[in-house]
């Protein structure tokens, strides 16, 4: 391939002497669980997601299994999101013992579809996960009026949104808890796994806090059951180094996501779009086409690099059969599923990549008749 789907070596290359030095002071102070680093990061990351309080987690999928189990979901409990996602919104739930219950998705935002929401709560519904799916988050105000009027806690599911907003508001502070994941491949990605909760709450902060380091604040006294979803003080060094260049690696992001946007636009592909009042963070730039499978085969014949996110539902997913659900329950996600392709899309890729891809995409396309 010429061109991949991320470049973190180059990413790295620039920060190289910055990281190093980082990893170094955490060996030298060998505080390698809950050290200063961390508490650092969180202290910055909540500056940077607006959120009054910001705790490190061991993954996103930790933080989000932890957000379920501050708020006291578990068995009986039913939990509404999208079977368009990445599996680790959905299999967080399982282990709570809560059902997940899917809504179908917009066409347009690939997000949760306010509109068929309400249909779906029950006597047993205890909260709403809607997804921030590419780095747009969902249509938030009406979720919000939604689970208010019917007493429901909302998570969101921030993984792919570091950075993004709707209108006034920051991903992640909508709800109750938000949840981040700084897996290497995301906006912010950590040299490994790692994760993030926010919340405004002092309680929650507190119980996430429980819940991750085994139920215990003080040491051998475990006041509730926990896990060990602990951020490591390694992964937190080199995420404060990072945080510093995000806003700036989001703002390149959303510069080459236009670009695309307008050298695409003649082609027949459905291109993505940046709803009014929201900013995109980018993590994804997914266009649509009935040809995906030929458009992805004729770009990597062109060396260039292409990925499905993601090519069968979950309500589809042999992991989830046993909610019930069958073809034709979700007809917007399945046709996505079909449809989506994400093209190369990250800061470090050069003018000259830009130029390759879009000329690549467009040959592709007239060849195609797309
Ligand atoms: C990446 C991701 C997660 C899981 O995060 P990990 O850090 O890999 O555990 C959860 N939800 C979504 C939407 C994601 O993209």
């Amino acid at each position: 391939m010429k061109i991949n789907m991320a470049n973190l070596n180059k990413q790295h290359e620039m920060i190289r002497s910055e990281i190093d030095a980082a990893i170094k002071e955490v060996i030298d102070d060998s505080q390698f669980i809950m050290g200063q680093k961390v508490l650092d990061f969180e202290e910055q990351f909540a500056i940077f997601s607006g959120a009054k309080y910001a705790i490190g987690m061991a993954s996103g999928t930790g933080a989000l299994h932890s957000a379920l189990l501050a708020l006291d979901i578990g068995k009986g409990d039913e939990v509404i999101t999208v079977p368009f996602t990445f599996a680790a919104t959905v299999e967080t739930i399982y282990p709570t013992a809560a059902k997940p219950v899917f809504v179908d998705i917009e066409s347009e935002s690939f997000n949760i579809d306010p509109s068929l929401l309400e249909e779906k709560i029950t006597s047993k519904t205890k909260a709403i996960m809607p997804v921030h799916l590419y780095g747009q988050m969902a249509d938030m105000k009406p979720i919000m009026e939604i689970a208010e009027k019917h007493q429901l806690y909302v998570i969101e599911d921030a993984a792919q949104a570091h950075g993004a907003t709707y209108f006034d508001d920051q991903a992640g502070t909508m709800g109750d808890i938000g949840t981040f994941s700084f897996y290497p491949g995301k906006n912010l990605g950590a040299m490994g796994d790692a994760g993030a909760c926010v919340t405004n709450d002092l309680e929650l902060n507190h119980k996430i806090r429980l819940i991750s380091n085994h139920g215990q604040d003080t040491k051998y006294e475990h006041k509730i059951v926990g896990y060990n979803y602990r951020l490591d003080s390694i992964q937190a060094a080199i995420l404060s180094v990072k945080l510093k260049y995000l806003s700036e690696w989001n703002s390149r992001r959303s510069e080459i996501a236009n670009q695309y946007n307008e050298k695409l636009s003649g082609t027949g592909l459905k291109l993505p779009s940046e709803v009014e009042g929201r900013r995109h963070s980018w993590h994804q730039f997914v266009i649509r086409t009935s040809k995906r499978d030929e458009l992805a085969e004729a770009l990597a014949e062109s060396g260039i690099a292409t990925a499905i996110h993601y090519p069968i539902p979950l309500h589809l997913q042999p992991s989830f059969r046993y909610l019930g659900y069958t073809e034709g329950d979700f007809p917007v996600s399945e046709k996505c599923g079909k449809e989506v392709l994400s093209l190369p899309l990250y800061p470090e890729l050069s003018p000259d990549d830009i130029e390759l891809i879009c000329s690549e995409v467009i040959l592709s396309c007239e060849k195609l008749g797309i």
